[in-house]
């Protein structure tokens, strides 16, 4: 709940900005209350501005795979800003920056640098549209690429948790050249490429799902979807903005062997600065300009701060790689979800959940879910009152069903125990 303070700085927000906030789920509607304000973080800790301190698996939505504040990205941004900030010329950095994804990531052999997820998944669907010269994209109910035209439709994410199924303000005519099927429905996909083949572009796929709370594909499912997509000579265009260096360190195509020919990037990649990235095959990145004569660019893309904080941060994952951090995370969000389905099933309640990497999901929900459908049918009151009282005993998670839950790699067995026990505490506390 939130505090004094963090009520009064948030009737001051409603009158300068829409709905108070500079993104639509910070601002709590989807659990029914006014937010908490953040005033720092530190490690796996935020602390908001009343002075309450959270066991935090929001972690700013994603990128904060270091936790808050960790000594050495902080020290990285602090040399790279005492040189200057943005210089609008190449930096040695940037090609270093490029150079560890590309290795990191073996379908992309040229990348380009830019300021968001949404620049890049709307960047890379210029591309295929370009390389392939159609005009439709298919996409999945439930997912969210971020908020360019095309990708308003039948979104996840905010869109989903505020019950707007789409958006006023994009045209029909680019609406319609986006086709929205269900996820993990290969049959589905088998016959839109059956009727529409020749005219699909790319068909672009979380490929586990984070915007719809967090569904896995189906054994099979993305291997099909590569096998499709190439038999039609459309584009398959893994939006890694979520999963990339977070579900293992190749991302989810290095987790699940696949190769897309497209891949878009941003939360991880910048450990909480404002980056994303899209990259693939040489001769399709190789129609961007410069090269060629698609047109995409950035005043402050590649910006040396980013490019200091996410280099930083990927030469630490890779080291704790060989460490066995991601199994490590992984082990710890299955304890979360132990927890809850232990405590779930023992009262009744209709519970799932599962975890890949650093996320995992929680459901109310009887039975698995593989698609936007199933998660719909979840239990959105129990979800909000399960938040609530885990804030109310310091453990902050997303303020909406519809997201992923968070681990980074300084969660300890301290933070875990706490959570576990706070679940305990709130199970008992659920009407
Ligand atoms: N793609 C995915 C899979 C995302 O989760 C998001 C953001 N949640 C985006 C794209 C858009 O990224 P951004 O918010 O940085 O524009």
């Amino acid at each position: 709940m939130a505090g004094p303070k963090a009520t009064a700085a948030f009737e001051q927000a409603l009158q300068l900005m829409p709905g108070g906030v500079n993104s639509p789920v910070r601002a709590f509607k989807s659990v029914g209350s006014t937010p908490i304000f953040a005033d720092r973080g530190e490690g796996p800790y935020l602390y908001d501005t009343d002075g309450q301190r959270y066991v935090d698996y929001l972690m700013s939505w994603g990128p904060l795979i270091w936790g808050h504040a960790h000594p050495e990205i902080v020290q990285a941004i602090r040399s790279a800003a005492e040189r200057g900030t943005s210089f609008g010329l190449p930096t040695e950095l940037e090609t270093a920056m490029a150079q560890k994804v590309i290795q990191l990531l073996p379908s992309l052999e040229v990348v380009r640098m830019v300021n968001s997820g949404t620049e890049a998944t709307m960047s890379a669907i210029r591309l295929a549209r370009a390389a392939t010269k159609r005009s439709y994209v298919v996409k999945f109910v439930g997912c969210y690429h971020g908020h360019a035209d095309q990708f308003l439709v039948k979104a996840g994410s905010g869109v989903a948790s505020l019950g707007l199924p789409d958006s006023p303000g994009v045209p029909k005519e680019i609406a319609e050249r986006t086709i929205a099927i269900p996820y993990n429905d290969i049959d589905a996909l088998r016959d839109l490429f059956l009727t529409r083949g020749e005219e699909i572009a790319a068909v672009i796929v979380e490929p586990v799902a984070g915007n719809m709370n967090c569904v896995l594909p189906r054994p099979g499912y993305l291997q099909a979807v590569r096998e499709l997509t190439r038999s039609y000579d459309a584009l398959l265009i893994f939006d890694e903005v979520i999963t990339g260096f977070r579900v293992g360190l190749s991302g989810a195509q290095g987790r699940f062997g696949i190769q897309p020919d497209l891949t878009t990037f941003g939360k991880v990649i910048g450990a909480g600065l404002p980056v994303g990235a899209y990259g693939g095959r040489r001769d399709l990145m190789e129609m961007i300009a410069p090269s060629g004569p698609v047109y995409q660019g950035g005043t402050l893309s590649g910006n040396p701060l980013a490019m200091s904080a996410g280099l930083v941060s990927l030469n630490m994952l890779e080291q704790a790689a060989n460490d066995g951090l991601y199994e490590r995370m992984e082990q710890y969000g299955n304890q979360v979800v132990e927890q809850f389905l232990r405590l779930g099933q023992a009262r009744g309640l209709p519970v799932y959940g599962h975890a890949i990497g650093g996320m995992y999901g929680l459901f109310f929900h009887e039975g698995p879910v593989y698609d936007f459908a199933d998660v719909c049918t979840s239990n959105v009151e129990l979800y909000v009152q399960f938040f609530h009282s885990m804030l109310a005993k310091g453990v902050l998670f997303a303020p909406s069903a519809m997201e992923s839950a968070f681990v980074s790699a300084v969660h300890t067995e301290t933070e875990l125990n706490a959570t576990l026990d706070a679940m305990e505490r709130a199970f008992a506390e659920l009407k």
